[in-house]
């Protein structure tokens, strides 16, 4: 996905398409439709009746214009070699010390409160497998290393909820028609809201990038509260891409979660209150910023900015105070960076 990318968001009774549209004059992709100019797809595994007809009949100048004639709205615009940070799971294995924030396992804590009944983490190799097998072990669950291709390793209490996710993870690998069930038991025993299981299931295409840009709000919204944070791997307390940053079921549970972390460490909750109520973007470069911004996303100013490093280093970003942010051509900007992966939880 090197070439310039929208995301365009259709509403129609209720349901929403979301299509993805790449500029591609020479007719390299694979796609639904090819109007000349654009490559589009779309990111569920069918789209509705209407849609395939306007599509069909679909002839865009440009971006603008195919959201004016098929009625949709460009939810994001995604930048050529967009990335996404890679965040440890060494920052989860463990409890913080004295007043420093990291590490902290929500995940762990949601299963001893009785949230969830599995815990899974993934992306590892074997020798971080191996460290996360021995913390859990000592922490009284039992696992389970799936290995490839996606390196999880599975945690439970019960036995046989971990033998029903090596199971349902099979299921999941395959990508074929079990994947739907498979994806709703597991994101059930990882204790996600059934309203943000159904928002995940309705995708069918796994990119990391698109799932992440298709969660989150339009570029201009109102702010959700610091609970949903997910943008910001390294703050998040919910391991889910919630239905939206307004959830009352992800806000509920990140309470919950929260509220223990506190009980167990006084003063975790305001620390981590200090970073999660602001606003979160991911610049092109894949730097994740927490910003103190006054007055709104399009014209606001940013009163002072962190960066987040993995694995879990806070860095002052002196560069970007001062700096007044605007919303142009669907992109979030300031003389000092551009980003489109954005989200205010200054709720
Ligand atoms: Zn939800």
């Amino acid at each position: 996905m090197d070439a310039e990318t929208w995301l365009i968001a259709v509403d129609a009774d209720g349901e929403r398409t979301t299509l993805l549209v790449a500029r591609d004059p020479q007719r390299k992709e694979r796609s639904f439709v090819h109007t000349g100019t654009f490559a589009i797809s779309h990111l569920e595994s069918r789209a509705a009746p209407f849609l395939r007809e306007a599509l069909a009949r679909a002839s865009p100048r440009d971006i603008e214009d195919l959201c004016a004639q098929i009625g949709g709205k460009v939810l994001r615009r995604l930048l050529p070699g967009q990335r996404v940070p890679h965040w440890p799971v060494s920052i989860r294995r463990g409890a913080p010390e004295g007043d420093r924030l990291w590490p902290f396992d929500a995940e762990l804590v949601g299963l001893r409160l009785g949230l969830r009944r599995l815990i899974r983490r993934e992306g590892l190799d074997e020798a971080e497998a191996a460290r996360e097998a021995s913390y859990f072990q000592q922490a009284g669950l039992t696992v389970r290393w799936l290995g490839p291709p996606h390196g999880t390793l599975v945690a439970a209490i019960e036995l046989a909820v971990l033998a029903e996710a090596a199971d349902r993870e099979a299921a999941n690998v395959a990508a074929n028609e079990s994947f739907t069930d498979a994806a709703r038991w597991v994101g059930g025993a990882l204790g996600y809201p059934s309203c943000c299981v159904e928002s995940f299931v309705r995708i069918r295409r796994r990119d990391e990038r698109l799932l992440l840009a298709e969660h989150l709000p339009f570029l201009e919204h109102a702010p959700g509260p610091p609970e949903t944070l997910w943008l910001n791997g390294g703050l998040t307390v919910i391991s889910h891409a919630p239905c939206s940053i307004a959830c009352p079921a992800t806000t509920a549970l990140a309470s919950r979660v929260l509220g223990e972390l506190d009980r167990a460490h006084p003063g975790f909750a305001a620390r981590w209150r200090a970073l999660a109520r602001r606003v979160h973007a991911i610049d092109r470069d894949g730097a994740v910023l927490a910003l103190d911004l006054e007055g709104p996303l399009d014209g606001g100013r940013i009163r002072g900015a962190l960066e987040l490093r993995p694995p879990a280093e806070l860095v002052t970003r002196d560069d970007l105070a001062g700096l007044t942010v605007a919303i142009h051509d669907h992109q979030w900007t300031s003389p000092r960076f551009v980003a489109t992966l954005v989200a205010d939880h200054r709720g």
